[in-house]
């Protein structure tokens, strides 16, 4: 981990109970490896289309939920 990066938080992603979502929360795929934040500006997903985020319909899509891990930043 980078020093002075912010702690991250690992949350079990439930998706019957839908994907929370929240300034502090962020979704790794582990296909690609990419982050993304879970309250984008524009519509986003990662490289490999594992995790979609649709903004206009506050949508999370997510393929392959084996593969996919939700963390919040705790800045303390
Ligand atoms: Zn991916």
């Amino acid at each position: 981990m980078e020093p002075g990066s912010p702690f991250r938080k690992y949350q079990t992603i439930q998706p019957d109970a839908g994907y929370p979502v929240g300034k502090n929360l962020h979704y790794e795929c582990l296909v690609c490896g990419q982050v993304i934040p879970s309250m984008p500006d524009d519509d986003l997903s990662c490289k490999c289309r594992n995790i979609m985020i649709d903004v206009g319909y506050g949508r999370i899509k997510i393929q392959d939920h084996a593969k996919a891990r939700l963390f919040g930043l705790d800045k303390s």
